[in-house]
């Protein structure tokens, strides 16, 4: 069995904003929990949940209690345990947009000896700046560390719009932007991988990798949110976070330390050097798509109440990195809903071998490739030709070297969920995993022209099957250079 050794924390407040929305009931609560019962929830500790809703800390208890039960896994699920957790739970009722209702948290926040405060805003983005006001006015944001969720803005301008509101109270060594994705353990061990083995650094580069490709595909549609979401699409919602920041860890370069700046540092150069996309490039290097409807599923027209709607629900593209490392070999991006399975990962296809001399053999050699695999089954998968056993012939086949983190890792072992080290870091303060706002101005900038050239064009997303692997036009982007797309299965 693996032994993980627990890094204590200091005793905490961490008051979170929206306790009774979706996020905080299927995430937060249960991975505190999962912190909690590996021991590392300091007993001072305390969970202050706000929200709209009146109900009082006991009915709050009880229906995280209810929440738990949901979420945690059966094995992990134990009432004693659950009991004692929820008693690290207040609640207070709050509307922000309230002066009057702000009493009782200034009251609990007043005499805490717990050493670190943090706020967590889970509501929606248009929130963020009211409350964070509200914490300026009331002298309770000294101190204290602010946690944000995503999206960052809308666009270039109101990220520097909401960066000068929320500035005006925090200052940036005190902001942690959440990005799940760099909270999960596939994606630290791609810092692992690079950067502490020199197996692989000689050939991180154009003239060893053919390519690469970052897909993240999901089978769920809106589900619901249709309204929600046809003011976001995939491009903002994880094409400007989720996957440049994965593309950023692919192709940075080493920083001279794991630590929040240096690594953030070697991100934003990486940002700094994609290739600009406007007008007819960006028309021909990116492909948009929306959903039909299946049998039993209505296609997205239907979920978005929005006959008319342009919002994209996939999108493929390809950038390129102006660098000497990476000049030559192009990203391909994918994300997309109802897609045939849920799926992220990074594909790393290197070159192929100069010359074969095996001649006329029944399987073709093919290219390496290394598979870092966020989900599901995080691991890695490193394949290479090999010999087909046996004396009946020389025949080759790909052959995956396999590091599922499950199955390498013993029985007991439990994927970390990407929040628990997030909030472990936010506590720790170790801003290393977090978004630093020149990073995400960076990524607007990028993203941005793109958009704007979607809407000059007029054109609508292309339609595609729900459960396929999205529109005709995301095969032709990478068909078109002699590539093709690592098929999207589970
Ligand atoms: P939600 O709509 O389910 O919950 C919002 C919460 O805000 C509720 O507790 C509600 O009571 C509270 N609220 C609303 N108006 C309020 C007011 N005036 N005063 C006080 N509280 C108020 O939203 P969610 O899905 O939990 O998302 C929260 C944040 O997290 C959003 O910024 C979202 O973009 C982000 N996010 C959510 C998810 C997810 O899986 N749900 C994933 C990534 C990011």
């Amino acid at each position: 069995m693996m032994t993980s050794k627990i890094i204590p924390v200091d005793p905490f407040d961490l008051v979170i904003f929206g306790i009774t929305g979706d996020l905080a009931r299927r995430k937060l609560i249960p991975v505190l929990y999962y912190r909690f019962i590996d021991g590392q929830i300091p007993k001072s500790s305390r969970i202050i949940g706000l929200a709209r809703s009146a109900f009082s800390t006991q009915q709050f208890r009880n229906q995280a209690r209810e929440a738990l039960k949901q979420a945690v896994s059966e094995k992990h699920f134990d009432p004693a345990l659950a009991k004692r957790f929820v008693s690290c739970l207040h609640y207070i009722k709050n509307d922000v947009n309230s002066d009057e209702d702000w009493g009782e948290l200034q009251k609990m926040l007043k005499d805490s000896d717990n050493k670190v405060l943090a706020f967590y805003l889970s509501v929606a983005p248009v929130l963020f700046s009211p409350i964070v006001k509200q914490l300026g006015r009331l002298n309770l944001a000294k101190n204290s560390r602010l946690v944000v969720e995503k999206p960052f803005g809308h666009d270039l301008a109101s990220a520097r719009k909401l960066k000068s509101q929320i500035g005006a109270v925090y200052n940036e060594h005190a902001i942690y932007r959440i990005d799940h994705y760099l909270g999960k353990e596939t994606v630290q061990n791609l810092m692992a991988l690079r950067f502490a083995n020199k197996l692989f650094e000689p050939l991180w580069n154009t003239n060893h990798v053919d390519h690469i490709q970052i897909t993240a595909a999901e089978t769920l549609g809106v589900e619901g949110r249709g309204e929600y979401y046809d003011n976001i699409g995939a491009m903002r919602d994880m094409v400007q976070n989720h996957l440049l920041q994965l593309l950023c860890l692919t192709a940075m370069e080493p920083p001279y330390k794991f630590d929040a700046d240096a690594m953030r540092d070697e991100k934003l150069k990486v940002l700094r050097a994609l290739q600009p996309l406007t007008g007819e490039e960006a028309l021909r290097k990116t492909v948009r798509g929306q959903y039909l409807a299946a049998p039993g599923a209505p296609g997205y027209l239907e979920e978005s109440h929005n006959k008319d709607s342009q919002t994209e629900t996939f999108v493929a593209l390809k950038a390129q990195i102006n660098s000497w490392r990476w000049a030559g070999t192009p990203f391909y991006l994918r994300t997309g809903k109802r897609l045939r399975s849920q799926v992220a990962e990074i594909v790393i296809t290197f070159r192929s071998t100069p010359h074969s001399i095996f001649g006329e053999i029944d399987t073709p050699i093919r290219p390496n490739a290394l598979v870092i695999r966020l989900q599901p089954d995080e691991g890695l998968n490193l394949f290479i030709m090999t010999k087909d056993p046996g004396p009946g012939g020389f025949r080759l086949r790909e052959t995956p070297l396999d590091m599922t983190f499950a199955g390498n890792s013993g029985d007991d072992w439990r994927p970390p969920d990407a929040y628990e080290r997030l909030i472990m870091d936010i506590i720790r303060g170790n801003q290393t995993l977090f978004m630093r706002d020149d990073e995400v101005e960076a990524a607007w900038e990028w993203i941005d022209p793109i958009m704007m050239a979607w809407k000059n064009s007029g054109v609508p997303p292309e339609s595609y099957d729900s459960y396929s692997s999205g529109p005709a036009g995301a095969v032709e982007l990478i068909v078109r250079d002699n590539r093709r797309w690592r098929d999207i299965v589970a």
